[in-house]
């Protein structure tokens, strides 16, 4: 068989609370690399959440038709003899199927663990194995301390841990890196995995890998060198842990890999790559850059010899050269509306599930429903929704049905109750039915397999129903783009605060936060900020290092006191734009620090219009988003304009009566005229007389996301 298309490495945990909601390190993190892509790590607070994980994103990508590695940082097997004094063989999987008998651990992961232990030391004699607990749990059946113990027979490591000093023994279930209490807590949901996926899914080195699904021992510190070459400055330790081994296992050749994977001993168990960690971290050292590259320096450059831009050749150019900056994150479905989505959702289940019924009525085989008039005897018992009916329904006869219930064998036609007259077991309607009438098909919805959503929508509430009916539990989502503000200019003050001669209060930046909001964008407030370069550097600054890109107002043109053009030209990473469009004088485009940057002209209008036509989509690229064009429709106009060549201009409008008024004023200082209106008006790049009941282009705000 080829290699996986899906590497997943898990780093468990025995903890005893569900972990903070805040990510840390003791928890259970997931790596998953599909493709040989940069891998996405996935954060889960309790093992019943990761086996809920587990169980959806395996079945996922087995109904994608992909081979899945899954490695898990805990032994398999104990050492030798273990098994067989529990189990009566010395079978390991026996061994699994033992413990899951015998392991409790709840929903909010409080289990059992030491009373289990107690009872497997009760088997050998002296005492011991298995040592650590807190201190009101220990006793002569499960000492506190190691070295209490004695005679219990058991060798004290497996042979794949031999010369490994960083390995635990699995004995010791008590104090952080202890692995005994992950074994323990572990091999029960693997337990269940194996009963869940039967024969697509073997374990290695105990069975025969010729599987759509390997589970597997792995064990990060093997290369741990390499693994701390990846971290990040704000990575938690153990998510470089899972995403470094997963990508490496997924760079491994296939042969190279398959090889691995048949080693070791038959009752212990082995942890994949031992005895290979120089092929390990040779692969780990052949990852690239794990986040989005970043974008080019020279990203916002124009073609020499510009002047005017045309507004759709600007676009192009932004599309083009912007990319997502954010990387994927798994969330709860119930949290995922306004997110978008970071990988296509494939549908796990089809949907409907099983063919049903969509009405209340009787169900038959269709052959049974052909004559004018139809009498047919009823079995006893019915089928309604999430309780099918139990045996086939024999031909010539009718079922009682309900809506939403599975079809039982024998029926595949059903007559709506208003239809039929029941008696004394016995129902009569007048026929020919049509075969499948008030059914639904298996899958007639959506097909197992089938791609039910695309990377790149920004989820609705229907797309999580639709999620859901297919399957899935969790998304994989980008994780929210930060977009800085900042207001700039002498004379701006804050909103409400008094007023100076020469000064206005800020109008743009609580309309911006407002949109950014509206556009599912978390917002990083960089306030106000006078016409002062070093002022005005150190909050780029700030925006460099904590916000994904940032937007500004005022101070975008090339005079004395445009301070933001000055700063990003200096930067070296900066065009100003002079784009072809009325309201909106050049915008000013430029990397800070690799974030972009962009400069809307102070005016109110000017800003509102620059933010909706050029920042929305460019911002979309950056958070993950398909391309976004807003949805303008063809109405007849209700005013009359002559237009000169050469820009594109857009008119505060709204609909009225079927035609599209415009503000009166094209002032751009005129903020009533924004809030007056209700959208915008194109008017094409050309001359253009515009008479009234003429087509217009009208854009509500609605097609811009407000
Ligand atoms: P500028 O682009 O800095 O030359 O500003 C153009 C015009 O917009 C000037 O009249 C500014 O006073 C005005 N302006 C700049 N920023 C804001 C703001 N945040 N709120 C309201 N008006 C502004
Ligand atoms: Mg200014």
């Amino acid at each position: 068989m080829s290699g996986f298309d899906t590497v997943i490495v898990v780093d468990w945990s025995a903890r005893s609370a569900p972990s903070p909601a805040r990510p840390t390190a003791d928890a259970i993190w997931i790596g998953t690399v599909r493709d040989g892509a940069a891998a996405d790590t996935t954060y889960l607070r309790t093992r019943a959440a990761a086996e809920a994980w587990l169980a959806e994103t395996v079945a996922a990508e087995r109904a994608a038709g992909r081979r899945v590695l899954a490695g898990f940082d805990f032994p398999f097997g104990y050492p030798a003899g273990f098994a067989a004094a529990v189990t009566g063989r010395p079978d390991p999987l026996a061994l699994w199927a033992a413990l899951a008998a015998e392991v409790t651990d709840g929903p909010d992961n409080a289990n059992n663990r030491w009373d289990v232990a107690r009872r497997l030391n009760r088997r050998f004699p002296g005492v011991g194995p298995f040592w650590g607990c807190p201190p009101g749990e220990a006793s002569a059946d499960l000492p506190a301390r190691g070295t209490e113990r004695r005679d219990h027979g058991l060798p004290e490591r497996r042979r794949t841990e031999a010369d490994l000093p960083r390995a635990q023994p699995c004995w010791k279930l008590y104090t952080t890196g202890s692995v005994g209490s992950q074994a323990l807590l572990g091999l029960p949901v693997l337990h269940r995995l194996r009963e869940r996926f039967g024969a697509d899914l073997s374990v290695a080195p105990f069975e025969a890998g010729d599987t759509g699904i390997v589970l597997a021992e792995v064990f990060p510190s093997l290369i741990a060198d390499a693994v701390a070459a990846r971290q990040d400055p704000d990575e938690v330790r153990d998510s470089v842990q899972v995403r470094v081994l997963a990508e490496a296992l997924a760079r491994l050749p296939p042969d190279r890999l398959a090889a691995m994977l048949a080693e070791g001993d038959p009752e212990e168990g082995w942890i994949l790559g031992r005895g290979h960690e120089d092929a390990l971290r040779a692969a780990a050292a052949a990852i690239p850059n794990l986040a989005p590259p970043p974008l080019r320096d020279d990203c916002f450059a124009l073609p020499a010899g510009v002047d005017w831009t045309p507004v759709d050749e600007a676009l192009g150019l932004l599309r083009d050269r912007l990319a997502v900056v954010v990387p994927v994150e798994e969330v709860a479905l119930a949290g995922a509306a306004g997110r978008i989505l970071g990988r296509d959702v494939v549908a796990m289940r089809p949907n409907p599930p099983e063919p049903n019924t969509a009405v209340d009525g009787y169900g038959f085989a269709a052959a049974a429903g052909q004559g004018a008039e139809n009498r047919l005897p009823l079995v006893t018992g019915r089928a309604a929704a999430g309780r099918p009916h139990g045996g086939a329904v024999p031909e010539g006869h009718g079922i009682r049905v309900l809506t939403g219930a599975a079809l039982p064998p024998g029926v595949d036609t059903v007559v709506l109750d208003e239809d039929t007259r029941a008696d004394a077991g016995v129902i009569a309607f007048r026929g020919p039915v049509r075969p499948g009438a008030n059914t639904r098909r298996a899958g007639e919805d959506v097909g197992e397999g089938d791609v039910a959503l695309r990377a790149g929508r920004r989820l609705t509430p229907p797309d999580l129903a639709l999620a859901a009916a297919v399957g899935h539990g969790t998304l994989a989502v980008r994780r929210t783009l930060r977009v800085a503000i900042l207001s700039t200019g002498d004379e701006i003050v804050e909103p409400g605060a008094r007023i100076a001669a020469g000064q206005i209060h800020d109008a743009n930046r609580p309309m911006l936060a407002a949109i950014l909001e509206r556009w599912g964008f978390d917002v990083l407030d960089l306030g106000r900020c006078p016409d002062d370069r070093a002022m005005l550097r150190a909050r780029f600054d700030r925006a460099g290092a904590e916000a994904d890109a940032l937007l500004t107002s005022g101070g975008a043109s090339a005079g004395d006191e445009d301070h933001v053009s000055a700063l990003l030209q200096e930067a070296g990473a900066m065009a100003s734009w002079r784009i072809a469009l009325k309201p909106g004088r050049p915008l000013a485009l430029g990397l800070w620090n690799g974030v972009p940057v962009f400069g809307l002209p102070g005016n109110p209008v000017a800003a509102l219009v620059c933010t909706l036509v050029f920042a929305r989509p460019a911002l979309g690229l950056l958070a993950g988003e398909a391309w976004h064009a807003p949805q303008g429709f063809e109405v007849p106009a209700g005013f009359e304009k002559r237009k000169k060549p050469g820009r594109r201009e857009y008119l505060r409008a709204r609909m009225r009566d079927g035609h599209a008024e415009v503000f009166h004023s094209e002032g751009s200082g005129r903020i009533s005229g924004l809030s007056w209106a209700e959208g915008l008006v194109e008017l094409p790049d050309g001359a253009l007389d515009v008479r009234s009941g003429d087509p217009v282009r009208f854009i509500p705000w609605g097609s811009f996301g407000l």
